[in-house]
């Protein structure tokens, strides 16, 4: 393919789905609500990253600390880069304000090792507590009846900031079990806003992702993260 065509393909992805996310606020009732789109870029050049940006794309989402700093570097801050993926308490230290958000918040030793760094550099890091809503072995995140000891917990740590909450849903063509799913977290983010914790905010829901993000934004996601369906399978 041309480098042409490939940007074609991804400006049109980008607007199809900001269509898209546009027509799930309005059969759900939120038309005019913000959605963010988080360009998903883990094993997507910079060259096609480029692209995605002329199309108009502000944030991507990287799971893998070293891409995040190789992109932080050929990138810099024409965008906001999101962590989405599982973080090793050891590899903190690399991404230390590189991040605008970081959606892997799930245990409490990274709490503290966040909370100890952004003291040491004087900074509030923004995170979001990611949530196993469905229990998955495969997958990281707190349980759904873990989540309000777990922020009463960190609440000590006032240099991370709770800005909200993010799921991956199962792999399923199951719609009725996604939409309980994105249900069920809604819901625990309204319970948390109801219970005004001092430094905690549920200003973001992330969950949606190529295969489920009209149904995520039906149940009130406000962040969602798509790779594939803006630039094709991933070659790993
Ligand atoms: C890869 C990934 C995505 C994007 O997945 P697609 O199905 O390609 O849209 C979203 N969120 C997380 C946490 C991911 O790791």
């Amino acid at each position: 393919m041309t480098t042409e065509g490939i940007k074609i393909s991804i400006e049109t992805n980008i607007l199809t789905i900001k269509k898209n996310i546009e027509k799930a606020l309005i059969k759900s009732g939120r038309e005019g609500d913000e959605v963010q789109l988080i360009a998903v870029t883990k094993t997507v050049d910079v060259q096609r990253i480029n692209e995605a940006i002329d199309a108009g794309i502000t944030s991507i989402g990287e799971n893998r600390t070293n891409e995040i700093v190789e992109k932080y570097n050929l990138i810099g801050n024409k965008v906001d880069f999101h962590m989405i993926g599982h973080l090793q308490t050891n590899k903190v230290k690399y991404i230390l304000g590189k991040t605008k958000l970081i959606h892997s918040l799930d245990r409490l030793s990274l709490a503290k090792e966040l909370d100890k760094r952004s003291k040491n550099n004087d900074i509030i890091t923004d995170v979001l507590l990611q949530v196993n809503v469905a229990e998955e072995e495969s997958k990281f995140g707190l349980r759904l009846d873990e989540v309000l000891y777990f922020i009463e917990d960190i609440l000590e740590f006032t240099n991370i900031r709770v800005r909200g909450l993010m799921t991956i849903a199962p792999y399923t063509e199951d719609k009725a079990l996604l939409r309980n799913v994105f249900r069920s977290l809604y819901k625990l983010k309204e319970d948390i806003k109801g219970r005004k914790y001092e430094g905690i905010y549920m200003d973001y829901l992330s969950m949606g992702m190529s295969n489920d993000y009209e149904i995520a934004i039906e149940e009130g996601s406000n962040m969602v993260r798509i790779g594939s369906s803006i630039f094709g399978k991933r070659n790993y």
